[in-house]
């Protein structure tokens, strides 16, 4: 068996099988530099891009073939079969050509809503961090080659498939291929026995997901190669178009399915009572097949999802779970991060404290231009040793980068750079500082463990820096008096209270001869230098979003791992209701399970949670029937992305493992922008529910106008070719044009639509039906006007289609919206919909004067007093229904 490349173009060994340092030298590679320039380019000609190649046409096939797997698809065929048995061919092939212009469509749009999901989460795809000529940098997943050496942190997907060449306590998800669900630990040493692929310890797989630790990797192999690549289960994995509505709308057509076999078989056996010929009975049972089938029904609902996901996608949020563009319709809760989603990540340090003192820091923004002050006097902060250390200590523990591109700009962690602007406004000399204490090793931030910490050379020792929250670092400050610790508090409190996030700083001497630094080091025996405090402010269009979201009927919940008194601050800030209701995530944890929904109902800001606690609160609020919107960005918040109804990961911020557990992703990491999704998702719902809303009428007429023909024993006053041309062409040319129907004004006044609704309300479904009557009983009374006239039966059938055609044409600008008139929401405003209207009056026109259309559909021209007698009809309907809409909006 061929399992790498190494294995076949080097040496019969597996690349687990070998040491590092030969895998290394047979990519002339090595751990400090990682490939060369050149190198890169010759292996990219080699290799390719590492992409994995998709077996498209097989699932395009299944895609095809699922489309004739509808229930109102088989009746058509079974009527299909019938008429054929007639020799009807005309009816037959109008039929099968129905089914298969069904069928495109159905597929085509499936196609593209496919391709647009696919395509944008490509859009977002994943970057890796890679050594190459001695400087490490990020590049496009896609351009890495073998051979090249990167480094992997927690909540990363891995890249490609690597050799593990060090790790700190590294924990790997690999169940997208090896299907097992828990992390596995993972090891440098070679395994020289042939192992199965889960138990190749010293690898880790492209697509397999970093849960927790760091580690550094040889690239072994990309693309194709990968064991993904050759498995090939990307497709499997790709989306499935089935939503909530869709199955509701499919367990309906079944429903429809027997109602409609049941009817037909009864108007059959009627007119065989009657005497009816065979021919006459079967053309009369597919007449009321074809007729009472909503042939457009799933076509359109999958356009309407696929405009909805683009309009999001404009919007800056990107769908990744087809279902979630309509359970945002039904959102009740969102549940946000502070940090950068509701607020705009610009951290300033403002506030030092320092062995007892308050020090105040001037200057706005990135651009270290500013002074320190104390009691409003400027001083030189250098000269005072324990402030100077607090900055040091900030200084080094750093992550991040302060660049001046056009602006000022931190590349990282705003926290941290915040840190480093504070720093040099101070006038520490930081090339210098970097220099003299060179970094040994690290313990990066982890939102859960709310600290950081550094190791770095010193003159005669190491030096520990660490960093973090100050109820965490004052617990590993363990010589501190409980009356300092008590000031301390106090202080952060104040701080917090004014909004401000805040830090603590401390450390300790380190023997010289230790480079490395474990947790337990961190967590004990440090000297306490102080605190720093920034304000972040609120994202000014996250406080109109929060207002815009609280008047739609939703609750706003803050869920951060900053601070209470900070959170709360920020809150009310943004007008948050209930802004003074904050819970921490120790109250949290003191409470009984059974007392948590209610609590999680009522209060607005949880501060200082957990992952588990992010969680339970979804779990609380759906207890207490919220669909919820969750964001997350932590490498353990999947569960709780999982779990809310709309996961919402970052695609600036955040972890890859939250963006692939997610339902959704903000581009821009912006509150406003749930809103925006929100706001589509409803716009969707509302476009679904009208396009049903119209397009029920005609079919519940048509199939109850070939009824009515059988119990009466009447020559049937429309025929099933005639039914078949309305309802397509209406379908496509009317029906369709509601998916892109604009939101209305309102839309976001309104409360959440409750997801267990059904689909169509009371009111909606007495609408339905009184203009099924409407419109049953105006077709039989023009028809037989006609008749009575002296007309042809065929003359009559003309005006009895253009009369449903017609009345479908006006129902379809009551449908543009549920409860006000087009003329409210601007009549003009769908320019589709208008478009549409033309052509199918044209159509109609077409229909009754064009002698190849009066041959085929056995329609012949009308009198001009006709088309009168028809449109008053149609105008009529039009009016009723703008008053029974204007009765009830003045009823309440
Ligand atoms: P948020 O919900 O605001 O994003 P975090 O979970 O990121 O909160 O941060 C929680 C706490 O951890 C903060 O209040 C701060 O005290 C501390 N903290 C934040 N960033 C860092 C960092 N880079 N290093 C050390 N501590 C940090
Ligand atoms: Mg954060």
């Amino acid at each position: 068996m061929e399992e790498s490349i190494l294995s076949t173009k080097h040496s019969r060994k597996h690349c687990y099988q070998q040491e590092v340092e030969a895998l290394m030298s047979q990519f002339s590679t090595d751990p400090y530099h990682g490939l060369k320039g050149h190198q890169v380019e010759a292996q990219q000609l080699r290799f390719g891009k590492n992409e994995i190649a998709t077996k498209e046409g097989e699932s395009k096939w299944k895609l095809f073939f699922k489309q004739f797997q509808q229930p109102l698809v088989y009746i058509l065929i079974v009527a299909g079969i019938a008429v054929g048995f007639l020799e009807e061919w005309v009816e037959m092939g109008a039929i099968f050509g129905v089914v298969a212009i069904n069928a495109i469509i159905g597929y085509v749009q499936e196609l593209k809503a496919l391709k647009a999901i696919a395509s944008l989460s490509k859009s977002l795809m994943a970057q890796a961090q890679v050594l190459r000529a001695g400087v490490f940098q990020i590049v496009p997943a896609q351009e890495l080659v073998p051979g090249d050496i990167i480094q992997l942190n927690a909540g990363d997907k891995v890249p490609a498939d690597i050799r593990i060449i060090s790790e700190r306590a590294l924990q790997v998800d690999e169940s997208a291929l090896t299907g097992e669900s828990l992390p596995v630990e993972k090891q440098i040493a070679v395994i020289p026995d042939e192992v199965a692929l889960g138990d190749r310890k010293n690898l880790s797989f492209l697509g397999s997901l970093v849960t927790h630790g760091t580690a550094r990797g040889l690239v072994v192999a990309t693309g194709n190669d990968t064991e993904m690549g050759k498995i090939n289960t990307m497709i499997a994995s790709a989306e499935v178009l089935e939503t909530p509505l869709t199955q509701k709308i499919n367990q309906f057509a079944y429903r429809l399915l027997w109602i409609i076999l049941a009817l037909a078989l009864f108007a059959m056996a009627l007119s065989l009572y009657r005497g009816h010929s065979l021919e006459e009975v079967i053309l009369e049972g597919v007449a009321l097949a074809v007729g009472a089938i909503p042939e457009g029904l799933p076509a359109v609902v999958t356009i309407t999802l696929a405009i909805g996901v683009s309009r999001m996608a404009r919007r800056k949020a990107i769908i990744r779970k087809l279902p979630a563009v309509e359970t945002l319709g039904s959102t009740t809760v969102i549940c946000s991060d502070k940090t950068g989603t509701l607020t705009q990540n610009q951290m300033t340090v403002q506030a030092l404290y320092c062995e007892g003192k308050v020090y105040s820091v001037s200057g706005v923004g990135y651009a270290p231009v500013g002074e320190i002050f104390y009691k409003g006097q400027k001083i030189n902060a250098l000269q005072e040793r324990s402030l100077t250390t607090l900055l040091h200590c900030g200084y080094l523990c750093n992550d991040a980068q302060l660049v001046q591109e056009k602006e000022w700009e931190i590349n990282g962690d705003p926290t941290e750079g915040a840190l480093i602007v504070v720093a040099q406004k101070a006038g520490l000399d930081a090339a210098k500082l970097m220099v003299d204490f060179p970094r040994l090793d690290a313990i990066p931030f982890e939102s859960e463990h709310q600290y950081s910490a550094t190791l770095h050379k010193g003159f005669t020792n190491n030096i520990l820096y660490v960093k973090g929250s100050v109820e965490r670092i004052m617990t590993f400050c363990d010589t501190l008096l409980e009356s300092e610790k008590a000031l301390i508090l106090q202080q952060a409190e104040a701080f917090g209270k004014k909004g401000m996030r805040v830090l603590a700083f401390a450390g300790k001497a380190i023997k010289a001869q230790q480079s490395e630094v474990e947790e337990s080091d961190a967590r004990s025996g440090l000297e306490f230098f102080g605190l720093q405090a920034m304000i972040d402010p609120p994202r000014p269009e996250a406080i109109e979003a929060v207002d815009a979201v609280q008047k739609a009927g939703m609750k706003v919940k803050m869920i951060t791992g900053d601070h209470k008194s900070t959170a709360q601050a920020i809150a009310r800030q943004l007008g948050m209701n209930n802004a003074e209701k904050g819970m921490s995530g120790l109250e949290l944890n003191d409470l009984e399970e059974k007392e948590i929904p209610s609590l999680a109902e009522e209060y607005s800001v949880f501060a200082r949670v957990s992952p588990e606690q992010k969680l339970q609160l979804v779990k609380a609020l759906q207890h207490k029937g919220h669909i919820a919107a969750m964001t997350g960005d932590g490498v353990n918040d999947a569960p709780a992305l999982q779990q809310a109804n709309i996961g919402v990961a970052m695609g600036k911020g955040g972890t890859e493992v939250a963006r692939e557990t997610s339902d959704m992703i903000l581009t821009d990491d912006n509150f406003a922008t749930i809103r925006a999704a929100v706001e589509e998702g409803r716009a969707v719902l509302d476009n679904l529910i009208k396009f049903i809303g119209w397009t029920l009428p005609t079919n519940i007429s048509e199939g109850m106008v070939i009824l009515m023909a059988a119990l009466m024993g009447v020559a049937l006053p429309i025929l099933p070719l005639q039914i078949l041309w309305i309802n397509m062409s209406t379908a496509i040319f009317l029906g369709s044009t509601l998916a892109v129907e604009r939101k209305e004004w309102n839309l976001m006044n309104r409360l959440p639509r409750a997801a267990d609704a059904p689909i169509l309300d009371r009111e909606m479904v007495f609408r339905l039906l009184w203009v099924s009557a409407y419109i049953v009983i105006a077709v039989f009374a023009i028809y037989r006007f006609a008749l009575e006239q002296g007309h042809s039966i065929a003359y009559g059938r003309t005006m009895a289609v253009n009369m449903i055609v017609f009345a479908e044409l006006v129902y379809l600008l009551n449908c543009r919206s549920i409860h006000h008139s087009p003329f409210k929401i601007g009549f003009f405003s769908n320019h589709w919909l208008i478009l549409g209207i033309l052509v199918m009056i044209f159509l109609q026109m077409l229909f009754t004067y064009w002698p190849v259309m009066n041959q085929l559909f056995r329609s012949v021209p009308i009198s001009g007093a006709d088309w009168m007698r028809i449109l008053a009809a149609s105008g009529l309907l039009f009016g009723l229904v703008e008053v029974e809409k204007l009765m009830k909006r003045r009823l309440g």
